[in-house]
């Protein structure tokens, strides 16, 4: 059987890098989504083709082989047999991210593939929409979130490209409405999910109470 622990949560919540190293600690499946509507982003744009156009969008769909593999310095996400990891963290791919994640024809292609690569593994998947939508019967799930000002410092150490306070901060501010209040799997925290606030944790921190939580888990089911 496998086990299948669902983290969602805002951009700089620290879900990403907590994911990957508890992943890393059991030897499980690393899954980041957001690479992989990141992946298809790139790809349209490489296109040419407009980010706004469900049309257009749905084109690119028709050919577009996706590919995760784990490898020990992360996750490597390939696009037609390209490997796009380096490439999916830029400005414009924040920006154009938006509007394809609402798409229906994407979600439904994207959710179908997430739940494609995680068969058969221990797997934990990170993103806004896991715990309600993609594995909704996940045996753990975890929301987080982190005050705006320390979630700025951290994705501006993280992207490391000199763009200012104010202009990541808005980036933010504007992904987390869009993402918020979208149609289609908006970020929401699901109803059984364990909300960590990570604003004065260390990443260390966040990983020792995530496998805090799992090895609890694991104890209290081996005991019935
Ligand atoms: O997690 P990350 O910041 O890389 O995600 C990039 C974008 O992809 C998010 O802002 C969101 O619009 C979209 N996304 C999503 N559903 C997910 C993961 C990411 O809509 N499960």
């Amino acid at each position: 059987m496998n086990f299948v622990v669902a983290i969602d949560g805002t951009s700089g919540s620290g879900k990403t890098t907590t994911a990957k190293l508890v992943a890393e600690h059991f030897g499980w499946f690393y899954l980041d989504t957001g690479a992989t509507y990141r992946a298809l982003t790139y790809q349209v744009l490489k296109e040419g083709k407009d980010p706004e156009g469900e049309r257009e969008v749905g084109e690119v769909l028709k050919d577009f082989h996706l590919k995760v593999e784990n490898r020990e310095d992360g996750q490597r996400t390939y696009v037609n047999g390209e490997d796009v990891t380096d490439h999916l963290r830029t400005n414009e791919i924040d920006r154009a991210v938006t509007p394809i994640s609402k798409m229906k024809v994407v979600r439904e292609r994207l959710v179908d593939l997430q739940r494609r690569i995680s068969e058969n593994k221990n797997v934990i998947a990170e993103g806004r929409d896991i715990g309600t939508v993609v594995f909704p019967d996940a045996a753990l799930k975890i929301y987080m979130d982190a005050g705006l000002n320390e979630r700025v410092q951290r994705r501006r150490k993280q992207k490391g490209d000199g763009n200012s306070i104010d202009e990541v901060m808005k980036d933010l501010k504007r992904r987390d409405y869009h993402d918020s209040n979208r149609d289609l799997s908006p970020l929401k925290r699901a109803s059984d999910a364990i909300f960590l606030d990570t604003t004065s944790l260390t990443i260390q921190k966040q990983v020792d109470w995530v496998i805090n939580q799992i090895e609890k888990l694991n104890e209290s089911e081996s005991a019935v």
